[in-house]
């Protein structure tokens, strides 16, 4: 597993591969930077739901998978136990779901990365049918990167 105490240096690592930022698009954008945002739209967006199967709200209102409680952030952390809190700097970036830009571009579709630090969070990935793949090259990349620091 990769160094996890590392905090400032886990926390770059994941800003390189993996947003949970709402593209924005100025008149310089480029048809590729449009499509990206067109895909962040249209695959990447959680909305809570209830009553349903899928429903991800419990009985007090609260998505379980915490997006309920995003707030902007400038920069990515840690919780207490380890989560990453993903960088979310504008209001319509706080129902992004975390991914990797390259990853969705070439998928076409809904491509959820996220950070697996700890066996806590590899475990969860795995319960939840993540591409275990795409993790593993992460996580390799991780290690490389982890390498690379301690020269
Ligand atoms: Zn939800």
């Amino acid at each position: 597993m990769p160094n996890y105490n590392d905090k400032e240096g886990t926390s770059q690592w994941i800003d390189n591969n993996i947003t949970a930022e709402f593209p924005t698009l100025n008149n310089t954008s480029s048809e590729d930077d449009q499509l990206y945002a067109k895909k962040v739209e249209s695959y990447m967006i959680h909305k809570c739901s209830s009553g349903s199967v899928n429903s991800c709200l419990n009985a007090e209102g609260r998505c379980t998978k915490n997006f309920t409680s995003n707030i902007i952030r400038n920069s990515t952390s840690f919780d207490e136990r380890g989560y990453p809190q993903y960088k979310r700097s504008t209001e319509k970036s706080l129902n992004v779901v975390p991914h990797n830009k390259k990853i969705l571009m070439a998928w076409d579709g809904h491509a959820n990365v996220e950070f697996a630090g700890s066996t806590f969070l590899v475990l969860y990935l795995y319960k939840v049918n993540y591409c275990i793949i795409l993790m593993t090259f992460l996580i390799l990349q991780f290690s490389t990167f982890i390498k690379a620091q301690k020269k």
